[in-house]
C-alpha cells in the first residue's frame, strides 16, 4: 500500500475531520475490523474497572433472580467501548442483543415495532439516545417504567387508547452527551455508568490483544508506542495498529517494532502524545487570534471552519483530559502545558489568561 494514501490528514489548507485517522468516531473503514475485535465477555473487556465491577454485581443479581437487568445508561466520548459493553451485557445475561440508534427511530411506530418484537430479558441498545425525538421518548417512558405501550388511536370522540403489555426488557442507552438527555429519560435509567479515557498501559493491552486476533506480530514497545498516541481511545488504537502494520510490512518484515511504530506515526503526523495537525491548529488559532483565550467555542469553530459540536465531542475531550485546554464560563483557555508542548512562548504578563497559570 502506498504511503501517500495515509499522509493526507489535516492538509495545510484546512481541517479534515472526515478522514481524520485520530477521530474517535466510527468511520466506514473501521467496519472490517471492529466486529472481530470486540470483546465478548467482561473478563476480556480491558480497563473501566469501576463500571465493570458494578455491572458484574448487577448482572449476577439479575441472573440469580431470573429477572431483566435494570435499564443502563453508558456515557462518555466516542470510541471508548459503549457499544461493545452493551453487547457484553447481553452476552453475559445470555439474552438477545437488538441494536438501534436515536436518529434511526424516526416515528413512535418505529419504536413500538421494535419493542413488541422483544423477548423477555432482551437487551435493546439505543446508541445516541439523546437524539430521540420527544414523541418517541414519550412512548419510551411507560415502556421503560411499566413495560407497556400506551397508544392512542384516532382523534376526538373516536379516539381509543390501548394499553399493550410488553416483555420485561433491558434498555441500554449510550450517549456522548449526558447533559443533553432530558431529565425524565435520564431518571428512568437505574444504572448510570461513565466510561473514562484509557491509560496507555490499558490501550497497550488492547493493541496486543487486537494484534493477536488479526495475526499481526508486534513487540511490546511497539504496542506501547501506538497506545501512547491513541488519545485514550480504543477505536483509535485499533485503527492506528492497522495503519502501522502497513508500514511494518515495508520496513520491518511485518513486525511492529518501536522504531517502525515511531516512523509510521510520525509519517501520519500524529505526535508523541497523540495530537494531530487539527489539534495543533485549533490550539494555535486560539493562541494567535485570541492570545490563548478565553474565547467562545462558536468563535473557535468559525476560525477553524468546523462545527462547534464536532469540536466539543471529538477534539476537546482529549485536549481537556491532557490538560491542554480548560473550559471556563468565559470560554476556552489554552493552558501553559499546551504552550510548552507546542514550543510557543507564553504571552507577556497582563493578558487576561495569565491568571490561569
Ligand atoms: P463506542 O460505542 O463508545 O463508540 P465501541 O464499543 O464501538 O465504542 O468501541 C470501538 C472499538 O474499540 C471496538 O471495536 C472494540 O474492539 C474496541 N474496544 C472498546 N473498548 C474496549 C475494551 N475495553 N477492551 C478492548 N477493546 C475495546
Amino acid at each position: 500500500m502506498a504511503f501517500t494514501e495515509h499522509t493526507n490528514f489535516g492538509g495545510e489548507d484546512g481541517f479534515d475531520f472526515e478522514n481524520r485517522i485520530t477521530s474517535p468516531e466510527y468511520t466506514p473503514g473501521d467496519l472490517d475490523t471492529e466486529n472481530p475485535l470486540r470483546p465478548k465477555t467482561l473478563a476480556e473487556y480491558v480497563g473501566q474497572d469501576k463500571a465493570k465491577e458494578n455491572l458484574s454485581v448487577f448482572i449476577n443479581a439479575a441472573k440469580k433472580r431470573g429477572e431483566a437487568l435494570d435499564h443502563v445508561l453508558l456515557y462518555g466520548p466516542p470510541g471508548l467501548g459503549k457499544t461493545t459493553l452493551a453487547g457484553i451485557i447481553a452476552n453475559e445475561l445470555g439474552v438477545n442483543f437488538r441494536v438501534t440508534s436515536g436518529p434511526a427511530i424516526e416515528r413512535p411506530g418505529d419504536l413500538a415495532a421494535l419493542l413488541t418484537n422483544l423477548s423477555a430479558g432482551d437487551v435493546l441498545f439505543i446508541d445516541e439516545v439523546h437524539r430521540l425525538s420527544r414523541q418517541v421518548e414519550e412512548i419510551l417512558y411507560p415502556a421503560m417504567e411499566d413495560f407497556a405501550l400506551d397508544i392512542v388511536n384516532g382523534k376526538g370522540q373516536m379516539a381509543a387508547s390501548y394499553h399493550l403489555p410488553l416483555p420485561k426488557f433491558t434498555l441500554v442507552g449510550a450517549t456522548t452527551r449526558a447533559g443533553q438527555l432530558s431529565a425524565p429519560l435520564r431518571d428512568r435509567f437505574g444504572v448510570i455508568l461513565r466510561l473514562e479515557m484509557y491509560t496507555p498501559e490499558e490501550l497497550s493491552r488492547i493493541v496486543e490483544r487486537s494484534a493477536g486476533i488479526l495475526g499481526i506480530m508486534i513487540e511490546k514497545e511497539g504496542a506501547l508506542e501506538i497506545a501512547s498516541r491513541s488519545r485514550g481511545t480504543p477505536r483509535i488504537a485499533n485503527r492506528l495498529l492497522r495503519r502501522v502494520r502497513d508500514f511494518a510490512e515495508l520496513l520491518s518484515q511485518g513486525i511492529i517494532t518501536l522504531e517502525t511504530a515511531r516512523i509510521a506515526l510520525d509519517r501520519l503526523e500524529i505526535d508523541e502524545i497523540g495530537l494531530d495537525a487539527n489539534d495543533r491548529r485549533m490550539l494555535d488559532a486560539i493562541i494567535r487570534f485570541y492570545n490563548g483565550g478565553p474565547v467562545g467555542i462558536e468563535t473557535i469553530a468559525s476560525i477553524v471552519g468546523e462545527e462547534s459540536i464536532t469540536l466539543e465531542d471529538v477534539v476537546e475531550p482529549y485536549l481537556m483530559q491532557i490538560g491542554f485546554l480548560s473550559r471556563t464560563p468565559r470560554g476556552r483557555i489554552v493552558t501553559k502545558a499546551a504552550y510548552d508542548h507546542l514550543g510557543i512562548a507564553i504571552p507577556s504578563a497582563g493578558s487576561p489568561q495569565q491568571t490561569l497559570f
